[in-house]
């Protein structure tokens, strides 16, 4: 068994995997650590078994109420903690030193507290996370599995940005990229579905949720993606602009002066979706408003599917030959509609999409027409699962 855990600034999610045949045993969610009231909800397979409000001081009370949980008599699936093989952790971001996922050792987790100022919101939790588990439990390996490793394979080409060469040299500014394991789990999905080794599949996937992301994958590798030194350019998204030309950030601070705070706010949380529409950042409520004929909405419907159809002709051109086109996460794996907008075009390299076989929701099927020489696949992302088959691969389990 391989614990995960996803540790926020003010949360903890876990999860119990049985690696080898996929199943989630156990998982559950600590909210408002630090807070006077937190919120613990703990399931068994997918059964909601306890939820309670007591406060949780800090993260490492929080772990240990994870343990007690999973211990517990009747809500608990382990009579001892050492049946825990191994704790895998989400960190946001490895820099540029960490290309895989690591046993974490003094040494990494030195270099992971050096690398906070590159995930400041992110990489604090992840690094309190991984501190509560040590301590909880010191004889268990633990092991980071990063959202940034899997793009470490992109070409300087792809990740220097057109700058002057010592804001790289000297202070890191560079494309990393992120949503690597999403992006990794599906494409391994999409070679299996394809019959093919991963080293030998070309595609494009489109990590489509709240933040989304496109990567060129070619022989199985990152090449390009769209997320890139930081998490708001790219495609549109639920509250961040994406892509814009960086004279209006120069202009909201000369013209309007707004503060760098101001600005961070309305380009993180006040654009995309929310900020075309002015009605919502949840794809669903768009949706609904444009059937009742709302302009905005369409007209945010419109962007959205826009840049993301860019991204994928860019990364097409790039890539040359594709075998698939994959869309996951929550737009990508539900929102059949959104879909069919943003493949109209993609004739034009070989992808036709079947408007029937298209009309599903959060299920692995392909919805492509039969002679379409690219595949287009819609494939449920599994994060949880890929930080576990990392953490049971660094440790030699799997
Ligand atoms: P995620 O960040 O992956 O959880 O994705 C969240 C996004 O997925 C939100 O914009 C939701 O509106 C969207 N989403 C979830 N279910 C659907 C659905 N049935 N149709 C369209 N979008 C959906």
């Amino acid at each position: 068994m391989i614990l995960v855990v996803n540790s926020g600034s003010s949360s903890i999610k876990y999860q119990v995997l049985k690696i080898e045949t996929e199943q989630t045993l156990s998982s559950g969610l600590i909210e408002r650590i630090g807070l006077s009231e937190g919120i613990i909800s703990h399931y068994k397979e997918e059964e909601l078994v306890y939820k309670k409000q007591k406060p949780v001081e800090d993260h490492s009370q929080g772990i240990d109420m994870v343990l007690k949980l999973l211990l517990h008599e009747k809500y608990g699936i382990i009579k001892d903690y050492h049946e825990i093989k191994a704790v895998g952790h989400r960190v946001v971001h490895g820099g540029e030193d960490f290309t895989q996922s690591v046993l974490i050792d003094d040494k990494v987790l030195k270099v992971l507290e050096e690398t906070t100022y590159l995930a400041p919101l992110h990489n604090p939790a992840n690094i309190l996370g991984i501190k509560a588990a040590k301590q909880a439990m010191p004889d268990i390996p633990n092991v980071a599995v990063f959202d940034t490793a899997f793009h470490q394979s992109m070409p300087e080409v792809a990740y220097i940005y057109a700058l002057p060469y010592k804001f790289y040299e000297k202070h890191g500014i560079r494309k990393y990229g992120f949503h690597g394991t999403s992006h990794q789990y599906v494409a391994n999905k999409a070679a299996e579905m394809l019959g093919k080794s991963i080293d030998k599949v070309n595609l494009i996937t489109c990590h489509l949720g709240n933040g989304s992301s496109i990567t060129a994958i070619k022989n199985g590798k990152s090449i390009d993606t769209s997320l890139g030194y930081g998490t708001m350019c790219g495609v549109a998204m639920g509250t961040r602009a994406g892509d814009i030309d960086p004279a209006i950030v120069v202009s909201m601070m000369e013209e309007m002066n707004m503060s760098a705070d101001e600005v961070k706010e309305i380009l993180y949380k006040k654009s995309g979706l929310l900020g075309i529409s002015g009605i919502s950042s949840d794809m669903r409520d768009i949706e609904e408003k444009d059937e009742q004929g709302n302009a905005r909405a369409r007209l945010a419907l419109d962007i959205f599917a826009d840049r993301v159809r860019k991204y994928v002709g860019a990364y097409a051109a790039t890539l040359g030959r594709i075998d698939a086109i994959v869309f996951t996460a929550g737009i990508g794996e539900n929102g059949w509609e959104i879909r069919e907008v943003i493949c109209r075009g993609f004739e034009s390299f070989g992808a036709i999409l079947d408007p029937e076989k298209n009309k599903v929701r959060g299920k692995r099927v392909e919805v492509s027409k039969d002679t379409s020489q690219v595949k287009i696949f819609v494939i449920p992302t599994n994060e949880e699962m890929m930080i576990g088959n990392e953490t049971a691969k660094v440790i030699g389990i799997l």
